[in-house]
């Protein structure tokens, strides 16, 4: 086991040991003591990216452009825009692959930020599952923690009613077509969901091509969901 992988406040004796052994770096300009100092946490734009969910282009509330023909999200709604080499990007890294404490206390400032400014009104959130085996290679699902900070916010219930059907390959590694393919009907409601005329919030970390929310929504959509709304920390 990793000492990097400190889960809970609780653990205080580990949380000891990892500052002596491994300093919190700042993930911006690299100062010990945090891993977002102050400074750099201001240059974070957690203004919001209402973009058309297939073509990216800017449009009002994130909802689809004259030119790109509706799909199954109603629209997308992401807080900042990604980009691997900078702040946020950094921040999403990390929180992926090792979970740490303080970066989940990033993410609740960042999502604050944000929430602060903008209105969600939805009934029910509900976080993109990780496929069983990644999860036991990860030991927790990045969207879930995000959905349960929102939900916290919001103070509206997440529910884990979603499911993955199938294995399907890491959508990083395919093309645009590939990844549609790789991920048809890879998500199933679990069994006694009642969900005909909510309005939803589907949350997943980073939205890139949007074929996973997509993908989702259709599941949604086929149950009589009303709206459904992707929302994601970042949008590349
Ligand atoms: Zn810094
Ligand atoms: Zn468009």
């Amino acid at each position: 086991m990793n000492t990097l992988n400190v889960r809970g406040v609780g653990d205080k004796f580990i949380t000891v040991l990892k500052d002596i052994f491994f300093p919190a770096q700042c993930l911006g300009c690299g100062s010990e003591g945090e891993f977002v100092c102050k400074e750099c946490f201001k240059t974070l734009d957690c203004s919001g990216v209402f973009c058309c969910p297939i073509c990216h282009i800017e449009t009002r509330g994130g909802g689809y452009c004259v030119a790109c023909k509706q799909s199954y999200i109603d629209r997308h709604v992401a807080i900042a825009f990604y980009k691997e080499s900078e702040l946020v990007g950094k921040i999403l890294h990390a929180f992926k692959y090792q979970y740490i404490e303080d970066i989940k206390n990033i993410l609740e400032k960042i999502i604050k930020d944000f929430l602060d400014k903008y209105n969600v009104e939805v009934d029910i959130i509900i976080p993109v599952p990780l496929h069983k085996r990644r999860y036991v290679e990860r030991g927790f699902n990045q969207s879930d923690i995000i959905a349960g900070i929102v939900g916290n916010m919001l103070d509206i219930p997440v529910e884990n009613i979603l499911k993955r059907d199938r294995h399907t390959k890491q959508q990083a590694k395919l093309k645009r077509n590939q990844r549609l393919e790789n991920l048809k009907d890879a998500f199933i409601l679990k069994k006694d969901v009642y969900v005909r005329g909510k309005k939803i919030l589907l949350i997943d970390d980073v939205f890139t091509t949007g074929s996973t929310i997509q993908e989702c929504a259709k599941v949604f959509k086929k149950a009589g969901v009303k709206e459904v709304v992707g929302f994601s920390v970042a949008r590349g």
